[in-house]
């Protein structure tokens, strides 16, 4: 426990010192690891050799995206490639990806690129955290894409909570069937789920120097298979 919160510490500590408000994805899912919450394998690139050689670790197929503190949607700057397959592809895609990048935000400092473990499709949901000015720590939750932006359909409550109170907050979204199983599609693993839930409350709670948090999209398998984060993002603020 001393050592995760130390771990935590010196992530949050390191950004401060070189005053920056967000931590990048590498930093934001080592913390998120730190605490015991299931994030992919990410390692940074910063050329196309340091590419092809942590790749050879992490193994093909896999995801690259790009790293840089001026763009928060990777995607919007054709930002992420999925199921990289030889070193032939992970060598133009990298080209192709910092191309892209500098297409969208010409001045953007771009720091490489992230070589990340590429996970299987899944059911998508979001969990975040902010620190509410009255309330403090507040966890919500919601399936991806439009069922979250378009329907609105997410749950609130305030941390630190239950598993039990995780659970609630899962069934009680008008999606809830996409998760419990419909038509002959299994359950997915709630309980992994609720389970991340009540660690991202926790940590919101007790880090309030953590101003925002979102894991967007946590893949969550069938049940028993678990749910992991392989987007994250964690803004810093005052604290208290
Ligand atoms: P953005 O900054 O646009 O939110 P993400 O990292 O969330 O970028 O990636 C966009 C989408 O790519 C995700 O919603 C997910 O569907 C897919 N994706 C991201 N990482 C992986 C991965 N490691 N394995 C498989 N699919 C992924
Ligand atoms: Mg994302």
């Amino acid at each position: 426990m001393a050592s995760q919160k130390q771990k935590i510490l010196e992530i949050l500590n390191l950004a401060k010192s070189e005053n920056r408000r967000e931590l990048s994805e590498i930093e934001s899912k080592r913390l998120l690891e730190a605490w015991g919450i299931p994030v992919n394998r990410t390692a940074l690139a910063r050329d196309v050799e340091e590419a092809v050689k942590i790749a050879r670790e992490i193994h093909y197929p896999l995801v690259i995206k790009i790293a840089s503190p001026d763009i928060i949607h990777k995607s919007d700057a054709k930002g992420v490639m999925v199921g990289i397959s030889s070193e032939l592809e992970l060598r133009q895609a990298f080209k192709e990806i910092i191309k892209n990048a500098q297409t969208y935000k010409p001045d953007a400092r771009i720091l490489g690129v992230t070589i990340q473990e590429y996970l299987p499709p899944a059911r998508e949901v979001i969990v975040g955290a902010v620190q509410d000015p009255s309330f403090g720590a507040t966890v919500m939750f919601g399936l991806g894409g439009i069922w979250v932006e378009v329907l609105k359909d997410i749950s609130f409550r305030l941390a630190p909570l239950t598993i039990e109170e995780a659970m609630e907050m899962i069934k009680e979204i008008k999606g809830y069937p996409v998760l419990a199983g419909l038509r002959g599609t299994p359950p997915a693993d709630i309980e992994a789920v609720a389970s991340l839930i009540q660690k991202v409350g926790q940590l919101a709670h007790e880090f309030p120097e953590i101003a925002e948090m979102d894991l967007n999209p946590v893949f969550v398998y069938n049940s028993g298979k678990g749910a992991v984060a392989v987007d994250a993002r964690i803004v810093l603020g005052e604290g208290k």
